[in-house]
């Protein structure tokens, strides 16, 4: 039989509630045998996450403050979901444990990975199933990466098929056995490092939307649902600013082909959005989606006859790479190269960037404008469909919004536009607007 593994995101496990409609999902699915909850995040706005709380701890404890004001938040809501759902999980001898170890200087990493630990052990124990621990399972290699040994250790960990199990997200143990976090937001990686190891059917990844949406919800207005997206497309679309799943998390499933199902844990009737290696010929729409990021500077210089000095562009680059900054586009002509780069990773650099361009390359212009926003137009359809670009930029065009760059990549799976920050919001709007009307010859499944 094969299985799905469920991961659960922080809205999901943020109280007795939502375990119980858990329960009811697990029970839909008999294959639903595999499940990663988050630590519990907000169960409204003016709360904070968990895992935000564990962090003060540690902090406050490294100042050697008193941890009586977070350390109580985090303590209530665990046992609120123990006495709610009659559980006899020990918790309040486990945080009292575990109070004692932030105090006497646990690591951070550790501190934070109690917050899905925790979890985990309640959801064990309600749902009856068996726990495993990610400290004996979960390895990360001398470079941070994941060690290939996890997925063999883990599927044999979970080898039952008719055994529910239940691991917690975040963290897994460096190569000395310290406990080590992954980067914020990392159960989605757990849930896909779990997924591969037992070679499951789909990775459900149960969050609190129906999927991802064609474009930012605070920008465009009920921008539709995305039924189906590649795995190619939902790293564009996520990388440029789209959230809702780790961008890393895709990695793990994609070498093997595992499809990941976009799931609301608090409306399990909706299909949500599937994540898939291939998409069919004819899709509904010509594109996926419209996506974008604020505050990018992008250094232009000009120099005559450029293009006859053999390694300019090299040494152009160089001087970011000397800088430690990286280069999100770079585009060219024939006497002028432009280097567009994230304004947070710039920080205080940009002079002293400037400083080494003239230095080193001694162009016979060199400029720098701030506050760029960064669109991208993503869809694999666009590779056989003919007029999309048209239609990006008289789009535009009708919105006046003025281009400042404009750079598609080899694989034409999107179309990048810079555009002044003050015309971001409209830019999005103008694009979404024109490229949503359905791809006439798309008959759905
Ligand atoms: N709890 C961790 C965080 O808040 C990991 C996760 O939720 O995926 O980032």
């Amino acid at each position: 039989m094969a299985r799905i593994v469920c991961k659960f995101g922080g809205s999901s496990v943020a109280d007795h509630t939502q375990f119980l409609k858990i329960k009811k999902i697990l029970q839909g699915n008999s294959k639903r045998t595999v499940v990663v909850p988050s630590a519990p995040g907000k169960r409204h706005g003016g709360e904070a996450k968990l895992t935000d709380l564990l962090y003060l701890c540690h902090d406050m404890a490294q100042k050697k403050l008193s941890l009586d004001g977070p350390f109580t938040l985090i303590r209530d809501r665990y046992l609120d979901i123990e006495t709610q759902l009659n559980l006899n999980a020990g918790m309040a001898a486990t945080l009292d444990t575990f109070r004692i170890e932030i105090e006497n200087g646990a690591t951070r990493d550790f501190v934070a990975s109690r917050g899905e630990y925790l979890c985990g052990v309640l959801m064990a124990a309600f749902l009856g199933a068996e726990f495993v621990d990610p400290k004996d399972t979960v390895f990360f290699d001398k470079t941070g990466r994941i060690d290939p040994k996890t997925y063999d250790v883990l599927g044999a960990r979970m080898a039952d098929e008719t055994k529910l199990y239940v691991m917690p997200g975040f963290y897994g143990v460096d190569v000395k056995g310290q406990i080590k976090t992954f980067s914020r937001g990392g159960s989605d990686i757990s849930g896909a490092i779990a997924a591969r190891a037992v070679k499951c059917e789909v990775y459900e990844n149960w969050t609190d939307v129906s999927g991802l949406l064609m474009a930012d919800p605070r920008i465009v207005e009920n921008p539709h649902p995305l039924d189906e997206v590649s795995y190619r497309e939902i790293r564009e679309l996520s990388y440029m600013g789209a959230s809702v799943f780790h961008d890393e998390a895709i990695a793990p499933v994609r070498e093997v082909g595992i499809p990941i199902n976009i799931r609301n844990t608090n409306r399990p009737e909706d299909p949500g959005t599937r994540i898939v290696a291939h998409l069919p010929e004819v899709t509904k729409y010509d594109i996926a989606g419209v996506a974008g990021k604020k505050n990018f500077s992008m250094f232009s210089l000009e120099k005559n006859m450029m293009n006859k000095e053999v390694g300019f562009a090299r040494k152009v680059l160089g001087v970011f790479e000397g800088r430690g900054v990286s280069i999100e586009h770079c585009p060219s002509s024939i006497d002028s190269i432009s280097v567009v780069v994230s304004s947070e990773e710039i920080g205080d650099k940009t002079e002293a960037i400037l400083e080494d361009i003239r230095r080193i390359l001694e162009p016979d212009t060199l400029d720098v404008q701030h506050d760029i926003s960064l669109l991208a137009v993503v869809g694999e359809g666009m590779t056989h469909q003919i007029g999309i670009a048209a239609k990006v930029f008289t789009a535009l065009r009708d919105a006046e919004v003025n281009v400042r760059i404009i750079d598609q990549g080899a694989s034409e799976l999107n179309i990048i536009i810079g555009v002044d920050n003050k015309d971001y919001a409209k830019a999005i709007r103008a694009l979404y607007s024109v490229m949503m009307t359905p791809n006439p010859a798309y008959r759905p499944a």
